[in-house]
């Protein structure tokens, strides 16, 4: 349902912000751990205090990083016209409420992509969740995939208001929407998650026209 689609997008955003936030409480805690322990000699009584504060502080840390982990280290090879198909059959109820009809022209014999699905999932729906609110009159989105090179390119071509050229560099940076009940969150997140598999998202558009996004996502991830 619609609602479902929403809660998704959400979940998603949490898993991402929980990651980055335990990654930079993480440095600093452990290198905290290891000077209070120097202390302990001296001032016994105020350290434990200060231990047990740090230990809370850790848990609560290993709680957040089992929260985002799975989004985050889970590769295997993967079909992307089942990605797409998936993600395409959870937004029907979207699609539906906008009058908006998807085609898709996926290339059948392509490799698999080394990805963690859920991700990769994640960015096809914020992309298509885009392009459908983009048509406040309904229309047609056309999703289609090609082999270049060492890569897959997905296209999604929607017939939408389109983004001008001043708002074009702006996306990507959080928290920049144009809608009322928007979070401008979706593009960011997107990115990261594409660069995390060593590949590229692009935006063209047209005012009044539409948007063309392609997300490029190499065969094999090279290991940074
Ligand atoms: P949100 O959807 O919450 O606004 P996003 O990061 O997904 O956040 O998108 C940011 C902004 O980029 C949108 O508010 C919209 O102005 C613009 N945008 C993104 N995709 C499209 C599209 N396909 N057509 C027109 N505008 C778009
Ligand atoms: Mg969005």
């Amino acid at each position: 349902s619609e609602e479902a689609i929403i809660r998704s997008e959400k979940l998603s955003l949490i898993g991402q912000l929980a990651a980055g936030i335990a990654h930079d409480i993480r440095n600093p805690l452990t290198s905290l751990k290891g000077f209070v322990h120097l202390l302990k000699a001296k001032k016994a009584d105020y350290v434990d205090v200060m231990m047990e504060e740090l230990e809370h502080i850790n848990y609560v840390v290993n709680e957040f990083m089992t929260l985002a982990k799975p989004h985050l280290h889970f590769y295997m090879e993967s079909k992307t016209q089942e990605l797409v198909q998936s993600v395409v059959g959870f937004l029907q109820p979207h699609t539906h409420l906008y009058n908006v009809q998807i085609q898709l022209n996926m290339q059948q014999d392509v490799p698999a992509i080394y990805c963690n699905p859920d991700q990769i999932k994640q960015v096809l729906l914020n992309v298509l969740k885009n392009a459908i609110e983009s048509m406040t009159g309904g229309g047609f989105i056309r999703i289609s995939s090609r082999k270049l090179n060492h890569s897959l390119v997905i296209c999604v071509e929607d017939q939408g208001v389109g983004i001008t050229e001043e708002r074009l560099s702006q996306l990507g940076e959080p928290f920049f929407t144009t809608k009322v009940n928007g979070n401008g969150l979706g593009l960011m997140v997107c990115k990261r998650i594409i660069e995390g598999h060593g590949g590229k998202l692009s935006i063209r558009s047209q005012i009044n026209l539409g948007t063309t996004v392609e997300i490029e996502l190499p065969f094999k991830k090279i290991m940074a």
